[in-house]
């Protein structure tokens, strides 16, 4: 066997995880027994496959006393029902959401750019910032799509996208019929 080594190693991210104190965070109901875990801590590792979290907190009976027994249970995309705050946290702190707000900033600068240049009507220049302003825009909007988990019904491999990869991919296309409350196109309608 002869297999070419390639010229340069190739390096790529398997997976980046982060650990986040919680405190003030609603208990949830411990999978392994009775009472439910209050939460102290998560541990999210994100992959290619999806994110995992690893809750620890401290063990409350089923009448509401809390002691001091350490808790953790696991959760994994797609298998598992994830409380609301917990689901959004791991959206928060997705390192591409990260990049995807930095992106966001990077194109408010273009088009802040962009409107004073056409306030001194350099036209030519400020066509070039809007131009960087929608390419900006556009690479936000990829990094959130992969940023954010299916839904419960997943999208097919080269299928069908799930509801919110739907939802998302119409949003980048400028079309909002299907978007909630968070999104600013929801709020102030264009051109109103
Ligand atoms: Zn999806
Ligand atoms: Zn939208």
């Amino acid at each position: 066997m002869t297999d070419p080594q390639p010229a340069e190693g190739i390096v790529a991210i398997a997976s980046q995880s982060i650990d986040l104190l919680l405190t003030g965070k609603p208990d949830v109901k411990n999978r392994h027994g009775s009472g439910s875990i209050r939460p102290s801590l998560v541990i999210f590792t994100y992959r290619q496959t999806g994110v995992l979290a690893q809750l620890f907190g401290a063990w409350v009976r089923d009448d509401g006393e809390l002691t001091e027994a350490p808790c953790d249970q696991q959760y994994r995309v797609d298998t598992d029902d994830w409380p609301d705050w917990l689901a959004e946290l791991a959206i928060e702190h997705h390192p591409r959401s990260i990049r995807a707000v930095l992106l966001r900033e990077a194109a408010d600068e273009c088009d802040d750019a962009g409107a004073a240049y056409t306030a001194r009507a350099l036209n030519d220049h400020a066509g070039g910032a809007f131009a960087l302003m929608e390419t900006f825009l556009r690479k936000a909007n990829e990094a959130e799509y992969v940023a954010t988990p299916c839904d419960f019904v997943a999208c097919e491999p080269g299928g069908e996208p799930c509801s919110t990869h739907e939802r998302l991919m119409a949003h980048a296309e400028g079309e909002h019929e299907l978007c909630g409350a968070e999104c600013p196109a929801v709020q102030q309608p264009k051109g109103a």
